[in-house]
């Protein structure tokens, strides 16, 4: 599964860092960083499934395989 990040949309409310910190950081500004483009263990799969749900800006897109 890829994932894609908008730094343009964050609005750096943390809630991706919170479930998903094997695969997001923020930066010093509060912006999301991506730490992986493709997320192949099953737990972290699950944790971007639910960031993807709670990050208010819609700002992080799964992609396929
Ligand atoms: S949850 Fe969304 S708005 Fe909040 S830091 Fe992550 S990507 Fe940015």
């Amino acid at each position: 599964m890829r994932v894609v990040v908008d730094r343009g949309k964050c609005i750096g409310a943390g809630q991706c860092v919170y479930v998903a910190p094997d695969v997001f950081d923020q930066d010093d500004d509060g912006l999301v960083i991506l730490l992986k483009e493709d997320v192949i263990d099953d737990g972290d799969t699950a944790d971007v499934q639910q960031a993807e749900v709670l990050c208010p800006a819609r700002a992080i897109v799964r992609g396929g395989k």
